[in-house]
């Protein structure tokens, strides 16, 4: 690719010191250009990539951005440093580009890329994807947002083989040529609205997914969202909607317990291991991106009789005394919590809650009444989630994840529900959703052991 060639000698700072930007820095390093890695967190917190730095002889500097990091002739931006910031807009009012890591990646990468995007649901499909990809392409890359750098990945990347990648509004807001083959849209919902000007600013930087897309290419879309759908139409590619409620018009749709593609039973739901109306969206959306790629329907059929879903989300955990744990640590957002209310049939002892994201809990009123027996709260957001909700169901609030543990393991039945599904991110508490998913899995273990 054309930028990847313009990069030996070029002065290039990475802002940003975590996974994606140690990652992209090394790409970048190996291509001759002359690479700063600029984080202002402290040093104390980075020993693992303080010494990868070292070891490949990358510069760099923790607990500030110097004066050596502004004389970039290109940035290249963490997801975590928002683009309105002052030290990114500082380089934008001086004409210095500033992309994402997967713009970079993307110059390196030889196999045509699926990249997968929404609001719920990414790491899922992302993974269901790869899983079914790996049928046919079995050096498949799987990547992005989920824990994988892309730019680990693209060394080993050749016209011969597929990349799906997860991404993420914020690193598409600082993509340029980035261009998928395959652009997948899962949803829309209200999230992180404290990095951007409003839900519509929110959307926009999703729909990026699509900036580069051509006539030859494919835009797989949920054809329930109605404002997804007008934009949908407006793109000049190869559309292929999947909707959940048998619709026929449809590339995908959902109806009598089945997945049709192409008007073709695809799989009943007792044929799919992971279970769920949110998880049939994930199937339709993931299968027809499969498909696309060549991946046969037996071949993602056997998948989809095997594949459990991904940790922390909808993870069964035990059973004692007729009663199942299940961890959904990963669902941050009222609308996960509202499709996991929705994914069983027995009653629910619901442990929910943590640091609020501005969220109106009381959309879930409906469904709490229909599937919730008792709420149990912990965290920060406990008063809001209180006031949204008295009176629906009996509420207790606990302190501690265990407390909540115990005290729903009290008040459930035979054939009841525990599940952890907080609705919140987890940072009043917890490290990241995965410690609180951890955390929870362990309290259950120590129960089920006693
Ligand atoms: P993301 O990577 O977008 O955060 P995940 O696949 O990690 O999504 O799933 C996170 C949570 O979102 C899950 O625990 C589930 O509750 C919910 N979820 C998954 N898929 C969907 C979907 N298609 N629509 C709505 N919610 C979903």
């Amino acid at each position: 690719m054309k930028l990847k060639k313009e990069l030996a000698g070029k002065k290039i700072t990475v802002l940003g010191g975590a996974r994606s930007g140690i990652a992209v820095a090394k790409l970048l390093h190996k291509s001759g250009a002359h690479v700063f890695v600029s984080d202002s967190a402290s040093s104390d917190s980075k020993k693992d990539e303080i010494n990868e730095l070292r070891r490949t002889g990358i510069k760099y500097e923790f607990g500030q951005h110097s004066s050596i990091a502004h004389e970039a002739e290109l940035v290249v931006l963490s997801p975590g440093i928002p683009v309105r910031s002052e030290l990114v807009q500082s380089f934008l009012r001086r004409d210095i580009p500033v992309l994402s890591e997967i713009e970079i990646a993307y110059w390196f990468c030889e196999s045509p890329i699926i990249a997968v995007t929404g609001s719920n649901g990414k790491t899922t499909t992302t993974t269901l994807i790869g899983e079914m990809l790996k049928k046919k392409y079995p050096q498949a890359i799987v990547a992005g947002n989920i824990g994988k750098a892309f730019s680990e990945y693209v060394d080993g990347s050749s016209p011969n083989n597929w990349a799906v990648i997860e991404v993420s509004s914020f690193q598409l807001e600082t993509i340029d040529a980035f261009h998928p083959k395959q652009a997948v849209v899962l949803n829309f919902a209200p999230n992180h609205l404290n990095r951007y000007d409003g839900y519509e600013d929110y959307l926009k930087a999703k729909w990026r997914i699509t900036k580069n897309l051509i006539k030859e290419d494919i835009l797989i879309y949920n054809a329930a969202d109605s404002k997804l759908s007008e934009w949908a139409e407006q793109i000049d590619c190869n559309i292929q909607g999947f909707h959940i409620k048998g619709v026929e018009n449809h590339a995908a749709y959902y109806s009598n317990d089945t997945i049709f593609i192409n008007d073709e039973k695809l799989a009943g739901t007792e044929a799919i291991k992971i279970k769920g109306k949110h998880n049939y969206m994930n199937v339709m959306a993931a299968s027809l991106a499969a498909l696309n790629a060549g991946v046969s329907r037996e071949q993602i059929c056997e998948v989809l009789r095997s594949f459990e879903g991904v940790e922390h989300r909808l993870e069964f955990v035990a059973i004692k005394n007729g009663i199942t744990y299940v961890n959904d640590s990963k669902a941050t957002t009222v609308e996960s919590l509202g499709y996991a209310l929705q994914s069983f049939n027995d009653p629910i002892v619901l442990i929910t809650g943590g640091q609020d994201k501005g969220s109106d809990f009381t959309q879930l009123n409906d469904l709490i009444c229909e599937h919730v027996k008792a709420i149990v709260l912990i965290g920060t957001a406990a008063e809001k989630m209180i006031n949204a909700w008295r009176g629906l169901a009996p509420i207790y609030k606990e302190e501690s994840l265990k407390n909540a543990v115990n005290k729903a393991t009290e008040i459930a039945d035979e054939k009841n529900i525990i599940l952890l599904s907080p609705a919140c991110a987890s940072f009043d508490m917890f490290k990241d959703y995965e410690d609180r998913g951890r955390q929870f899995k362990q309290i259950v273990h120590e129960i089920r052991a006693a």
